[in-house]
């Protein structure tokens, strides 16, 4: 970061009113990042050398003193995201209860997957060495927050916890539509940082613009790894500039992604209507701001029904087998999302590009708008239009400067679809798409086009899942995970959950952000050969004094080696 780049004051806007919320926060220098990836470099040998226990207890300390914030964080929170109360308060349970989830993980220990093989000194033709590995802590984490989880998934969300989790140091880049939330959670964190006896580099806030401050920190070389919610643009460009560094370093980010949800034709025929409005809930819910969000529905048609079209003249493909009940599908799916209503978005550029991508939609060739029609004029302020390249401009905001977004559906053949890179792009809000495949190999050739994704979901009955195993067994290739007969919107925190899935749904199809496992995206495995006791970390020793789970020889384990 060059020193005469601009230093900036970073504002929240309130999504409501567009009024500018006080005060603002600086955003930091050259110098300032210099000397916060210093600390945080200083602090690593002594917080690496923390026990389990004594992390537990900061993650803890973290959770209890963002309880202890209150209704503030909840005021400060709701002004700057729009997210209501209700919803914040569940977020900042869900907040606090993974963070006392990590606690318990680290206080128990045994995550740290040791495997001991002790030596064979008689065995022919070479004797074996002792070989004992471990998952070791790596060093100063930068975490991007992120717009859409304002608490769960930013300053102290689970990217942080699973980072401090593991014993490395974080640097937290606020998210520039919540500044105020992050500030006083960052408050939280240090505060229990100083409770505990840390030291101070363990932990910071930063805020300012991405393309500055972020890339300054993603390309410091005191900086180890990072994690990262938000756009496919933001998160690519973060692994470009990771990867070009003089020494790599992973960037663990959670990109787009349009969740495919399958409708096999037993269910669309007997239970449609159930299966729309549950839908039309899960597209709207939170304004559709989830990453988990249903945007493409592959509906396979059932054999006979009447021969009315789904959309119209220029739906394309058959309009006859089986669309009398697609039809009456997507009539409900239509009107059960018309009536959840507009709703208001986190800042007017995500209601901005939201409103550009529903144009874009509307206007492509084969597309039937259902509802959302003209919602690029909605609310006044938040409108976009496509450019001659085919980019989305945001435009000017309007008198009122809101962000409030009607919801949108359009439904496609699956011919057309495959022809169209634009309707396999995320649109991030409350839309989606239904495509009408006649058969399994349709919704196969239609998966084979949107890449990887967090989560697929079918919707069958015992009568579809006999005919369609097959299908289910490619699904489980292009995602993290496979839901039944649900929703993918909720995310249960939990060890069994993988909430990643292949490339551009995330960096990294090897890993998970939420549950348990995210914690490994921050360790890494070390062996140490022949190393005497007084040197091994507790959890290798012969005595196993934390009494940990280990493999010793190849059995699982909690008793000492002797
Ligand atoms: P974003 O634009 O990707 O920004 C996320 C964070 O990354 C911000 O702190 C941003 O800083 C930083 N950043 C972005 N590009 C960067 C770059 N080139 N270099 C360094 N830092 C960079 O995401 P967003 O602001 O949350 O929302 C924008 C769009 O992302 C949405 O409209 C939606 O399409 C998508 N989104 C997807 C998900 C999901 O889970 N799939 C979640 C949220 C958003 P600055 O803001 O300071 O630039």
């Amino acid at each position: 970061m060059s020193t005469n780049q601009r230093t900036d004051t970073i504002y929240g806007v309130n999504p409501k009113t567009g009024e500018r919320l006080d005060p603002g926060f600086p955003a930091a220098d050259a110098a300032r990042v210099d000397a916060l990836v210093a600390d945080a470099v200083a602090s690593f040998a002594r917080y690496r050398a923390t026990s389990g226990p004594d992390r537990a207890a900061f993650l803890r300390a973290i959770a209890s003193q963002i309880e202890a914030l209150g209704d503030e964080l909840i005021t400060v929170c709701d002004a700057e995201t729009a997210l209501g109360p209700v919803r914040i308060a569940s977020e900042r349970g869900r907040t606090v209860n993974q963070l006392r989830m990590f606690a318990d993980l680290v206080e128990e220990g045994s995550w740290v997957d040791a495997r001991i093989d002790t030596a064979m000194p008689d065995r022919s033709p070479l004797p074996k060495p002792d070989i004992r590995r471990m998952l070791a802590p790596i060093g100063p984490v930068v975490v991007f927050g992120a717009s859409n989880f304002p608490l769960a998934f930013s300053v102290a969300g689970g990217d942080t916890a699973s980072a401090l989790a593991a014993g490395n140091p974080v640097i937290v880049k606020a998210h520039g539509s919540h500044p105020g939330t992050s500030a006083l959670v960052g408050k939280a964190v240090s505060a229990a940082a100083q409770q505990c006896g840390l030291p101070t580099g363990v932990f910071a806030v930063v805020h300012g613009p991405g393309s500055v401050v972020g890339s300054a920190l993603v390309k410091h070389p005191g900086i180890r790894a990072v994690g990262f919610t938000g756009s496919r643009g933001g998160g690519r460009a973060l692994m470009d500039l990771a990867a070009a560094r003089e020494t790599p370093i992973p960037v663990y980010a959670e990109m787009g992604s349009i969740n495919p949800l399958i409708v096999l034709p037993h269910a669309i025929a007997h239970r449609g209507t159930a299966i729309a409005e549950g839908l039309a809930g899960s597209v709207c819910l939170g304004v559709g701001q989830f990453c988990t969000n249903p945007g493409l529905i592959l509906v396979v048609e059932p054999a006979g029904g009447d021969a009315g079209a789904v959309g119209g003249a220029n739906a394309g493909g058959d309009a006859g087998a089986g669309a009398g009940a697609t039809a009456a599908f997507v009539s409900r799916l239509a009107a059960t999302m018309e009536a959840q209503g507009p709703g208001v978005m986190l800042n007017r550029s995500i209601a901005s590009t939201y409103c550009g991508m529903v144009a874009r939609f509307a206007s492509a060739h084969g597309v039937v708008t259902h509802t959302g029609a003209g919602s690029q004029e909605a609310g006044g302020g938040a409108s976009s239009q496509p450019d001659d390249t085919g980019t989305t401009q945001a435009a000017e905001a309007g008198p009122d400067g809101h962000a409030t977004v009607p919801p949108a559906l359009f439904s496609v053949s699956a011919d057309v679809f495959v022809q169209s890179p634009l309707l396999a792009e995320e649109v991030f809000g409350p839309a989606t798409l239904v495509v009408r495949c006649a058969d399994a190999t349709d919704v196969t050739r239609c998966l084979s086009v949107i890449g990887g994704n967090l989560t697929a979901t079918l919707h069958g009955d015992d009568e579809d899942f006999a005919g369609y195993a097959d299908l289910v067994r490619v699904v489980e290739q292009t995602v993290g995970r496979v839901i039944f007969n649900g929703f993918p919107t909720g995310v249960e925190v939990c060890p069994s959950m993988t909430h990643g899935g292949p490339y551009p749904a995330s960096a990294s199809e090897f890993h998970t952000s939420v549950g348990t496992g995210a914690i490994l995206r921050f360790a890494r495995p070390v062996s140490y050969q022949n190393c005497p006791q007084s040197l091994l970390p507790a959890e290798l020793q012969n005595a196993n004094p934390r009494g940990i789970m280990r493999i010793v020889n190849g059995a699982y384990t909690r008793d000492p080696v002797v």
